[in-house]
This record gives structure tokens, C-alpha cells and sequence, in this order.
């Protein structure tokens, strides 16, 4: 077990809702989490929660059976790697010193990267697949390659787990489609991947695990396969959505009805 959520409860301020209620999730090798919800439901919150990012106002968070408040930021970092939604930075690093400062726990404040650094960032380029995208300014290259280097950037830090915020907002089908792939790869690598997610047809096609977050903060969590059905999809999207298994891919998909 990587991580361990016990019964996480979070509100944003004394008076509003539980964005978070009664969660708890375990996290293990190589499993990948898909966690499903309405917007506003809360998913990206239970990501900071887990990454450490906040703290939650009940409930426990064990990370490598550590407690998480016992834990400094390097150490977590040593374990979770934060994958969020694609931003441009104000400055134009290069892409190969872009995903270089996705080594910064592991190389210290004060130290200069050394070659095993180098090296390190060579090949997350080269498994991401934009090793010739490197020496191209960060701010210059698409939506699509800047998703495949933020990837790049949490692989450098060498987690156990990676955590991604929609991964696949903003980019096209076929980025899309190229990155829920490297996803997989990494989970079969060994990596443990939670991620947030607005299309059920993604978690079903990454398989695994699927957690449904709704509007009063509880989690459901179970068996991809098991908790996609068109009931529960039908209640966290509030419309008829129709599961169909189609034989050419070999799975359920996702189908809205007529407009
Ligand atoms: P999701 O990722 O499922 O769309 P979020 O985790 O972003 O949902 O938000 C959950 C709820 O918490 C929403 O009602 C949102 O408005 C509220 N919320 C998110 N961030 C903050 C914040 N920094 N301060 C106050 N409320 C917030």
C-alpha cells in the first residue's frame, strides 16, 4: 500500500459544505484510479488532499505508512508526483530545463544538476516520446506536447505515485488519446495513477479502478467494470447517457442520447 486516505473530511470555510466527506482510498502499486464526478463535485480537492497540498480538516493520510503531517515536502515528494492542468509559464524555459525542475527535491536547493540529472531527464523526454522537442522553448510548442513534458516533469522526480488533475482537458482526440496510452504505460511500469476525469469512456478504457465522487462529498469506489453503469452515470451527470458494449473495441462506451 502506497497510500492510505482514512475517512478524509474538508470544508472550505467553517460554514460551507463538506466538500469532503468520510473519504477513504488506498492506493497501491501499479493500480490505476480513475476518480469520476460532477464539476464542482470536488475531485480536484481530493487530489490536493492526497497530494498534500491541503489538510484535511478530519480523518487521516498515511503515505508509505507514514503519517502525512509527520512528512516534509521532500520527503512527499519523494512518494507523489502532482501532475496539474497544463498552465504556460510567464517564462519560456526550455523544454528539457522545464522538465529539469521536476528533479529540484531530489537535487537539493543549492546544488547544480549533475550528469545522472541529465541523464534522468534525457530518458522521461524519450519516454514521453518529445526527446526532439527539448532545446524548443516551453511557451512554443502545442497543448499536446506541453502535456506530454508536464508528464515528463513528474516522471524526473522519480514518485511512486503520480497524480494527475484531467489530463486530457484542453487537448485534442488525438492527444488525448496519446496521453491516456502513456498513462497506461506508466501504470504497467508500476507507477500508481490516480486521475480526475469528465469522460467516463476513459475510465473505462484505462480500466482499474474508478472512484465517483458526487455532490455530497462521498466517494464510491470499486472494479471499473462494476461501478460504470449507466444507473450511476445517470446520477453524477444528471442526463440519460446510454452504456453500449461495442464489439470492434472490445468495451463499453458512453453514449449521449439525441440532442
Ligand atoms: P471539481 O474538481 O470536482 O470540479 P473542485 O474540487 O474544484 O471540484 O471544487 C469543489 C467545490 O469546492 C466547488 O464547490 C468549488 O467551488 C469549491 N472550491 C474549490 N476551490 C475553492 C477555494 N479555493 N475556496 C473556496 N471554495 C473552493
Amino acid at each position: 500500500m502506497i497510500i492510505e486516505a482514512k475517512n478524509l473530511e474538508f470544508a472550505y470555510s467553517k460554514n460551507s459544505r463538506k466538500v469532503i466527506n468520510g473519504v477513504s482510498l488506498s492506493i497501491e502499486e501499479g493500480q490505476i484510479i480513475s476518480i469520476l464526478g460532477p464539476n464542482g463535485a470536488g475531485k480536484s480537492t481530493l487530489l490536493n488532499l492526497i497530494a498534500t497540498l491541503s489538510k484535511p480538516d478530519e480523518g487521516e493520510l498515511f503515505i508509505t505508512g507514514k503519517n502525512a503531517n509527520k512528512m516534509n515536502p521532500k520527503e512527499v515528494a519523494s512518494v507523489i508526483s502532482y501532475v496539474p492542468q497544463t498552465h504556460v509559464p510567464a517564462f519560456s524555459y526550455t523544454v528539457f530545463n522545464f522538465v529539469l525542475m521536476g528533479r529540484a527535491p531530489k537535487v537539493g536547493m543549492f546544488e547544480k544538476p549533475k550528469d545522472e540529472d541529465f541523464e534522468i531527464v534525457t530518458k522521461a523526454l524519450s519516454d514521453v516520446g518529445i526527446l526532439d522537442l527539448a532545446n524548443k522553448p516551453y511557451t512554443e510548442i502545442s497543448g499536446g506536447e506541453r502535456q506530454q513534458a508536464t508528464i515528463a516533469r513528474a516522471l524526473v522526480q522519480e514518485p511512486k505515485v503520480i497524480l494527475f488533475d484531467e489530463p486530457t482537458a484542453h487537448l485534442d482526440y488525438g492527444n488525448q488519446l496519446k496521453t491516456l496510452r502513456v498513462i497506461k504505460s506508466l501504470s504497467e511500469r508500476g507507477y500508481a495513477i490516480v486521475i480526475t476525469t469528465h469522460n467516463p469512456d476513459h475510465a473505462i478504457m484505462l480500466g482499474g479502478t474508478t472512484a465517483i465522487l458526487d455532490k455530497t462529498g462521498h466517494l464510491r469506489v470499486g472494479n471499473s467494470d462494476e461501478i460504470i453503469t449507466e444507473q450511476t452515470l445517470n446520477d453524477v451527470y444528471g442526463t440519460d447517457l446510454k452504456l453500449i458494449y461495442m464489439e470492434d473495441v472490445g468495451r463499453n462506451v458512453c453514449v449521449p442520447p439525441r440532442l
